[in-house]
């Protein structure tokens, strides 16, 4: 049986060491805070956003709900950015993605203060963790570098394959792995014989958005497993990018889907709102 990596109980663990940093900072009179942006009601969405308020409540961390009609203009949504820019006691924003399509996404991230931009989207905090110097990791790739850590997954001298190149995703995770000195590989849509590059890999990482894509063919024995993607199957039930039940009997760790690399994602988020505090007062 391949070890199967719990990201339920890795989570809650980063959520509880958040809770306790969450507790010193009331010690010393801050009291974190994040505000929360959504514009329009997109179903998803808004189970997202609930997502995170409730991780907050959890930790300990103030959380401030912008829900902004679908209407919203580009404008006024910049307006709102710059006054919670301003605001001393905001120290994260976070602007639920995606956004209607009137209202252009590179303009907003870029109009969240690097210093309180959690999610890690800012092009100067993509560019410092480029180079190696402080500011927000992307919440999803640092979280699948938790699970492999806490979980006793050797990353040295490993080849790794990350399907997927996204800013949000596959680029990060590449750099991210680089930085625990994996040799890396990124495959994307216009690879050649993809199952000949992901076979190669000791660590297989799947963001391809493309439920159940990865079967054992594009696994080679023994590899560790990483499924990023979220879908809901013909039956309605969560699935992942990687077919599970096919790919469990050869690879030697795998992370389900549900309750392997999501979780994660909002356990680091609410890592990221504690480091803010640190990083504003550098
Ligand atoms: P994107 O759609 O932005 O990127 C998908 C990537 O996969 C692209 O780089 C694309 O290549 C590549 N790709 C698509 N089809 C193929 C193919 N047939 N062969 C090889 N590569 C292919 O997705 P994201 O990175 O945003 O998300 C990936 C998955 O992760 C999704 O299922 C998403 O729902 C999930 N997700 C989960 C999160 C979590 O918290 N667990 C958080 C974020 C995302 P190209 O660039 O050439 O088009």
């Amino acid at each position: 049986m391949p070890q199967i990596i719990d990201g339920k109980i890795i989570s809650t663990q980063i959520k509880e060491e958040v809770r306790e940093k969450v507790v010193k900072l009331k010690a010393e009179g801050i009291e974190v805070t994040l505000a929360v942006i959504q514009v329009g009601n997109d179903p998803a969405s808004s189970v997202y956003v609930g997502n995170k308020k409730k991780a907050c409540e959890y930790v300990g961390i103030r959380s401030l709900s912008y829900e902004l009609p679908e209407t919203t203009s580009e404008e006024e949504l910049l307006a709102l950015i710059g006054e919670l820019n301003d605001k001393v006691d905001v120290n994260g924003i976070l602007v639920q993605l995606p956004l209607p399509g009137h209202i252009d996404e590179d303009k907003v991230i870029a109009a969240i203060s690097p210093q309180k931009d959690v999610d890690g989207f800012h092009p100067m905090n993509v560019g410092a963790f480029c180079i190696g110097q402080p500011g927000f990791l992307p919440c999803t790739p640092a979280g699948i570098i938790q699970l492999l850590k806490r979980s006793g997954i050797e990353t040295v001298g490993k080849e790794c394959v990350v399907i997927g190149r996204s800013n949000i995703v596959g680029k990060p995770m590449a750099l991210l792995m680089l930085g625990e000195n994996a040799t890396v590989t990124v495959a994307h849509s216009r690879t050649k014989d993809l199952q000949e590059v992901t076979k190669r890999a000791d660590i297989l990482i799947a963001a391809v958005g493309r439920p159940k894509m990865i079967t054992k063919e594009y696994v080679k024995d023994g590899a560790v497993v990483i499924d990023v993607g979220i879908h809901r199957d013909e039956n309605n039930k969560l699935c992942g990018d990687v077919d599970y039940d096919d790919v469990v009997a050869v690879c030697s760790a795998i992370t389900p889907v549900p309750g392997g690399v999501g979780p994660m994602t909002i356990a680091m988020l609410m890592n990221n709102c504690v480091e803010s505090v640190r990083l504003a007062s550098k």
